[in-house]
């Protein structure tokens, strides 16, 4: 790689970011384009929001929001091929369950009907729930909630999901698109040439015609430390905001995890807006290894952004996700967690911090940035962008193609 700053490395395409969705993105653009030259780029210092081995993966949204519906399910669609072809399996089907009002229940219902996803449901008057799904507390659900279930949905490894979309990119580029450990700090679009450039901390130097910005919670401070989000187009982007969350890793025997709770699927429960995985295997160090359920979820805790420069950003949000999370968001996750799961020998408890970017409509972000209207930025994952991050690169991929075509047009 060209470590010269006078002399750029010169590509077709700079994906910033090699999380779910980035690398979803880059592969895309090597399938529609196999001749193109794409540079991923992926931090050696900065935390990904999806380190760990789990996350739900529903063909619907739990919010009941069309968008995400659509994105959800067009990505599940393609989970058995991507893995066929890359020969690597990140997808792990275990059904998605919703507990909640009769409303919440037929918002989700009403999505897998139109979409005529098989799907069960059953209502709580009598202990129903708990009575399909034994490992459930008999007593604690709400005798007025009702559930529905589909075995459509499970759960995505985000590395090995990673893994597989980078394997599937070379093998489309032929070797044309790469994967480089590196930061990307300062993107730039210059005016006159309309051309991109990407310099990292390791001192090389991109030139490109378009830029993906995937970095997950990172990309709107790189965009604003860019100076990417000073006009009108870009200021909705702008009010992108960053999320502090706490997961509860709660370690179950083996023999609870391949017996009691073997059909366990992920669960999203209204009451406290919770969700639920089945056991994973975590192979240590942290936590040490053993079968674990994850808890997550509660109220949203933002990071201040009255000054949102990039260097307190980095600092505050190595700082967080170093930390063992909110030990208040802990305890109540704990208890909802024994509430739901009364018969469960539970070993032990882990705390995790974790982050996500949001957006007040709670909409995703995919936003053309820059003077050259040759940077795409993607933002506000809402905490669900890596089941859908299939379809949500697929997206990106389509405007930078489309961006990339706008600037070489005659
Ligand atoms: C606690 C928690 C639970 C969640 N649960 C779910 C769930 O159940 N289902 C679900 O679908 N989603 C879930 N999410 C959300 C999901 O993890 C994110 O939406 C998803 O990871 C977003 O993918 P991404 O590729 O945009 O970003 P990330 O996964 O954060 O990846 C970004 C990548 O970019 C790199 N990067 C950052 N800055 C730079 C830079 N300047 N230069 C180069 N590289 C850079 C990072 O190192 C990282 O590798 C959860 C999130 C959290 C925090």
């Amino acid at each position: 790689m060209n470590e010269d700053p006078r002399t750029a490395t010169r590509v077709d395409v700079v994906v910033a970011g090699n999380g779910p969705i980035g690398a979803a993105c880059a592969r895309h653009v090597s399938e529609r384009r196999p001749e193109l030259r794409v540079a991923v780029l992926d931090s050696e210092r900065l935390r990904s929001g999806s380190d760990d081995l789990g996350r739900i993966a529903r063909p619907l949204d739990a919010e009941g929001r069309d968008e995400w519906t659509a994105l959800n399910a067009r990505s599940i669609d393609g989970f058995e091929e991507a893995e066929r072809l890359s020969g690597i399996q990140f997808f792990t089907r275990k059904g998605s369950l919703a507990i909640g009002s009769e409303a919440f229940v037929e918002r989700g219902a009403a999505r897998l009907r139109a979409r005529g996803v098989t799907h069960e449901r059953r209502t709580n008057a009598d202990g129903g729930v708990a009575e399909a799904w034994g490992f459930l507390a008999r007593d604690g659900i709400p005798s007025e909630y009702e559930a529905v279930w589909d075995e459509v949905g499970g759960y995505v490894n985000p590395h090995a999901m990673r893994a597989a979309q980078n394997a599937l990119m070379r093998r489309a580029s032929e070797g044309r698109a790469t994967v480089t450990r590196t930061t990307c700090e300062r993107v730039e679009s210059n005016a006159a040439t309309g051309e991109c450039e990407v310099r990292t901390s390791t001192g090389e130097t991109y030139a490109c015609d378009v830029c993906v910005l995937a970095c997950g919670f990172y990309t709107e401070p790189l965009a604003r430390e860019c100076g990417l989000l000073t006009d009108d187009a870009s200021a909705d982007f702008g009010d992108v905001k960053i999320a502090r969350r706490t997961v509860l890793l709660a370690e179950v025997l083996e023999s609870e995890a391949l017996g009691a709770l073997a059909t366990m699927p992920t669960i999203k429960y209204e009451a406290k807006s919770v969700y639920v995985l089945p056991p994973i295997y975590y192979p240590g160090p942290e936590p040490a290894p053993g079968w674990y359920i994850k808890i997550g979820g509660g109220p949203l805790d933002y990071f201040d952004k009255s000054d949102p420069s990039w260097a307190r950003t980095e600092r505050e949000l190595a700082d967080w996700m170093s930390s063992d999370g909110d030990e208040v968001v802990a305890d109540q996750l704990q208890e909802i967690l024994f509430h739901l799961f009364p018969s469960t020998n539970f070993q032990s408890l882990t705390s995790k911090a974790c982050a996500y970017s949001t957006s007040d409509d709670g909409s995703l972000k995919i936003q053309t940035l820059g003077p050259g209207a040759n940077i795409i930025a993607v933002g506000a994952c809402q905490g669900k962008g890596a089941g859908p991050a299939d379809a949500i690169g697929a997206d990106v991929a389509e405007r930078a193609l489309r961006a990339l075509d706008a600037r070489r047009a005659p």
